[in-house]
């Protein structure tokens, strides 16, 4: 996936490249956006590559690259090259940040310094002499000296203030890039990322309390065959259709996930299997019966089915042995005809 994606170009020379990206963009009709211009140059600089022949596809079947398919395409091909540019601006931003209130702090000590040496000089001065006229040119020079450094600590006060907003403003930046890192831009689900951080969390945490855990994989059935017949952007909205029935059947603790193209997990703790599998029984019937429609043209588009895989957490499993084990018994509902859950064989181990 994201073996695709490579900074070094070969072929055309950068220059070349992007005034053909360029030209290509404005031949399909396509707004030169940061998004299309970054994945026709990968597109153009790579042909062949995943994302080249995902595009192709995706403009062989006559679709359309809205901004949706392109933020889609960009998620699943280019997601670590736009994470890091994101940290790194957010990082740069918060160097700026920290500098600027380094020479604040810097110009005010100075300010506090001069104060001082002048409250210093004055203090000779009273020592030295107490004439009343030269004790009023001592107050006065004192007030105004007062009056510089309390100007500095305001100002000083204000900047710190507009740091401590945009240090703020930076955390939630750098909060939202990480939650976005494990979320599927299409779904709103857990990306694979995000699953793959929770199973080794519940694991773990099953191996340490040794309560029930479960793991189901779920695959549309036949989800080639309704893209061809209907459309990418179609079978896009039938996936967020089926993400949508699964996510409200997963509140916490229970965890949903896209797993893969039109794959689904979803994580158990402490349930029993009996109840795990009426839920994805309850998944199941709910979307085998439910008639899609084309939302754009009401083009009645049938129905769809998806197949279930179930499997126990066991003590000493890896998460590669469970997430085996369910894959194995989604397999298993595949060859039995689809449109069913399966529960994996608990007293061996999946091949
Ligand atoms: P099976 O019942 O054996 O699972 O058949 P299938 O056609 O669903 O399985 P296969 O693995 O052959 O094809 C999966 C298809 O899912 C291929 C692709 O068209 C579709 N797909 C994968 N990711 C996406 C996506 O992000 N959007 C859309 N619209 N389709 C996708
Ligand atoms: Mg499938
Ligand atoms: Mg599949």
């Amino acid at each position: 996936m994201s073996g695709d994606v490579d900074t070094k170009l070969r072929g055309p020379t950068a220059f070349e490249l992007s005034r053909k990206v360029m030209d290509d963009l404005e031949l399909r009709g396509m707004a030169p956006t940061p998004v299309n211009y970054e994945l026709w140059t990968h597109y153009l600089g790579h042909p062949g590559g995943a994302l080249a022949q995902e595009i192709e596809r995706l403009l062989g079947e006559g679709e359309t690259i809205t901004d949706t398919v392109a933020d889609s395409l960009a998620s699943t091909h280019l997601p670590r090259a736009r994470l890091t540019d994101q940290i790194r601006e957010a990082g740069e931003k918060l160097n700026r940040e920290l500098d600027a209130v380094a020479v604040a702090i810097k110009q005010a000590q100075k300010s506090s310094e001069v104060y001082g040496e002048t409250l210093a000089v004055a203090g000779n001065d009273l020592d030295a002499r107490l004439d009343p006229s030269d004790v009023k040119q001592l107050v006065q020079t004192l007030s105004a000296a007062t009056r510089i450094i309390q100007r500095e600590n305001q100002s000083l006060e204000l900047r710190l203030d507009a740091s401590t907003a945009e240090v703020g403003r930076l955390r939630d930046r750098l909060e939202q890039v990480r939650r976005d890192a494990s979320t599927d831009a299409l779904t709103k689900l857990a990306n694979r990322k995000g699953f793959d951080d929770e199973i080794d969390r519940v694991c773990a945490q099953a191996e340490i309390d040794g309560a029930a855990l479960s793991l189901a994989v779920i695959d549309i059935d036949h989800f080639k065959k309704f893209n061809d017949t209907w459309g990418h952007q179609t079978g896009d909205q039938v996936l967020r259709y089926v993400a949508g029935v699964i996510a409200r059947m997963a509140p916490q603790p229970r965890f949903a996930a896209r797993y893969g193209g039109e794959e689904f997990a979803m994580i158990f703790p402490r349930e029993e299997t009996a109840k795990v599998v009426e839920t994805l029984e309850s998944i199941r019937q709910e979307v085998a019966s439910r008639q899609l429609k084309r939302r754009s043209t009401n083009d009645d588009l049938g129905t769809i089915t998806i197949s279930s895989g179930l499997a126990e957490w066991r003590s000493g499993d890896t998460t590669d042995d469970l997430v085996g084990r369910a894959d194995a018994a989604l397999y298993a509902s595949k060859h039995a005809g689809r449109n069913r859950v399966t529960v994996a064989d608990q007293t061996s181990k999946a091949a």
